[in-house]
């Protein structure tokens, strides 16, 4: 995603709008740089003739959990060269985990 390169600081503020005057979709990362920041975005494509409207939204009390996963994932990165097969079915663990956890915080409402 090349809008990612845009990333601005700046303040909380929930219910933005883009520059189309909708109100900006709110979305999870899932970049390795950027696993599990959400950020805010046009609701309608590029393609669409959205506006590519991007703004980082920082929680203002950010859930532990993708720091847990990040701690879970560097442990089994340690274990690499001994359990392979076993890094791989707990990394999925993970995986599922986490996106369990997101799609939670993404069914609370936003206003
Ligand atoms: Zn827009």
């Amino acid at each position: 995603m090349s809008s990612f390169s845009n990333s601005s600081m700046a303040s909380v503020d929930e219910g933005r709008y883009c520059r189309c005057g909708n109100e900006a979709l709110l979305k999870t990362s899932w970049t390795q740089l950027n696993l599990g920041r959400r950020f805010f975005t046009c609701r309608i494509s590029k393609k669409m003739g959205g506006c590519d409207y991007f703004l980082w939204y920082e929680d203002r009390h950010p859930p532990q959990a993708n720091r847990v996963m990040w701690g879970l994932l560097k442990k089994v990165n340690a274990f690499d060269e001994k359990l392979k097969r076993a890094r791989n079915i707990f990394i999925l663990g993970v995986v599922a985990a986490g996106l369990l956890m997101f799609g939670i915080w993404k069914l609370k409402p936003n206003c």
